[in-house]
């Protein structure tokens, strides 16, 4: 075996070999260079195991094409664009929502060219960024002012360091929630330096058990949105309203944090009711707070609107400067909130409520088109369906509402179904799907039309790759 390491062509060559190839140009050497050693790895890592036993299996030539395509498969980007076939709309591991092409065009507007993010055209002098979307944020949810942050998380917390810091706040224990990715109520609580007074029972909260909670030291009564998951059964919430009288009543702020926070209300396409916030805000609640990359289906942000006594102070706070969103994500926040003025236009032009509101029909109809396109050139290699099955909304928004779908069923001739779920993380565009009763299956909810050819191109691919 020792012998075999010998054997092993240099670095220098290989690269020799492979700078001559057309597909790699362009390539800086340096990472040429390293990808070859890390191939080379490879090899040797072989020759350990056995895999790699005879001499004529390490010439240049023997080695060359595997070590092309090696370097080709390691130096493609890291972030990469997939196709996202599971039918959560809202993924977050997969980058959540995908803007409206107003918005992309703004995004590439405000890139490309210089803008007038902080400059007031009308006087010339320095202008506040967030100028560009108060407006339309006050319009659409009727809130007397407004800002934005880099996501809601920092969202709650500016609120909390601005309005409650060093004091207490008080919350329902059923409310005390976690959501994905580490951000936990009582945590970010503590790092704002506000004091968590929780009240009532994991099920059950009153009125009454926020009003025995109110002392000198409290700054705040919250409400948190309970977006990720539900209580059912012996189960009792305070209203938002209810809230809102007593904070009045009291002299105290009312804050909600939202989370995924709908300017859209759903009610018509057949959904359990969930509070806009132009609704939240109505109420009475003095602040609120919600994402810009959920429900709203623009980019990542975290939205703060409320009364403007309360928003002058949280403007003010240095922490701000820390947290402030950048141009590209204003100009897509623009873009889309600019839809919503029309809610039937912005159901049709924001992905994230085209996807949440297809019908049923269209849905099938769709469904068959991409059977159509995967059956094609497909004799042998698998057999494709369609059968009912369920989509999700994600980002913890609905997350009891199954959204009725038809799935495509691919089920692999030959194939492990779950190599074929694997394989399709290695093409070139991956394809990401689920495994069910021994099918691959593709929701067409979060698939765009142009997307089935290259889903159809992944999917022999792989196919195709394994018969071989
Ligand atoms: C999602 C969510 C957050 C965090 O929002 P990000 O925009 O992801 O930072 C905070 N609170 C609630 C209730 C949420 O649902």
């Amino acid at each position: 075996m020792s012998s075999l390491f010998r054997h092993i062509p240099s670095v220098d060559r290989f690269l020799h070999e492979l700078e001559q190839d057309q597909s790699l140009a362009g390539l800086p050497r340096p990472l040429l260079k390293d990808l070859v050693g890390e191939f080379l790895d490879l090899c040797r890592e072989e020759i350990r195991s056995g895999a790699i036993a005879a001499e004529s299996d390490l010439t240049l030539p023997a080695l060359c094409s595997r070590a092309r395509a090696y370097v080709r498969f390691a130096s493609r980007p890291h972030f990469r664009r997939v196709l996202n076939a599971t039918g959560v709309v809202i993924h977050t591991n997969l980058g959540r929502s995908i803007l409206a092409d107003e918005a992309v065009q703004a995004v590439t507007l405000g890139c490309r060219h210089y803008s007038n993010l902080e400059l007031a055209l009308e006087t010339g002098q320095r202008g506040s960024r967030y100028s560009h979307v108060e407006k339309l944020l006050c319009s659409l949810t009727g809130a007397e002012a407004g800002l934005v942050v880099n996501n809601n998380a920092a969202a709650v917390l500016l609120v909390l360091d601005t309005l409650a810091k060093g004091r207490e706040v008080v919350v329902s224990r059923g409310q005390l929630v976690e959501i994905g990715g580490s951000f936990r109520i009582p945590e970010v609580m503590r790092k704002s330096g506000a004091v968590l007074r929780e009240v009532g029972a994991t099920n059950r909260t009153h009125l009454r058990d926020y009003e025995e909670a109110i002392g000198d030291e409290t700054a705040m009564l919250m409400k948190v949105h309970t977006s990720n998951y539900r209580i059912i059964g012996f189960h009792k919430e305070v209203d938002a309203a209810d809230l809102a009288t007593l904070g009045r009543e009291r002299g105290l702020p009312v804050f909600e944090d939202l989370g995924s926070g709908n300017l859209f209300d759903f009610s018509p396409y057949g959904f359990m009711p969930e509070p806009t916030v132009q609704q939240v805000l109505k109420c009475g609640v003095d602040v609120v707070s919600f994402s810009g990359d959920k429900l709203l289906g623009g980019p990542q942000a975290g939205i703060i609107v409320g009364r403007k006594e309360y928003i002058d102070r949280i403007k003010k706070n240095q922490l701000n400067r820390a947290l402030r969103i950048d141009k590209m994500t204003l100009a897509a926040l623009e873009a889309t909130l600019r839809l919503y003025l029309d809610p039937e236009l912005a159901r049709r032009k924001v992905p994230t409520l085209a996807m949440i509101t297809a019908g049923r029909e269209e849905l099938l109809a769709r469904a068959r088109r991409l059977r159509r396109r995967l059956s094609k050139d497909m004799a042998g290699l698998a057999t494709v369906g369609v059968k009912p099955g369920f989509s999700r909304v994600g980002g913890g928004s609905f997350p009891e509402q199954d959204l009725p779908t038809s799935l495509v069923t691919v089920a692999p001739a030959a194939m492990d179904v779950e190599a074929l779920r694997q394989g399709l993380l290695a093409t070139d565009i991956p394809v990401i799907g689920r495994v069910e009763d021994g099918r691959f299956c593709l929701d067409p909810r979060t698939l765009m039309d142009e997307e089935f050819p290259l889903v159809a191109a992944a999917v022999r691919s792989v196919l195709v790759a394994d018969a071989d």
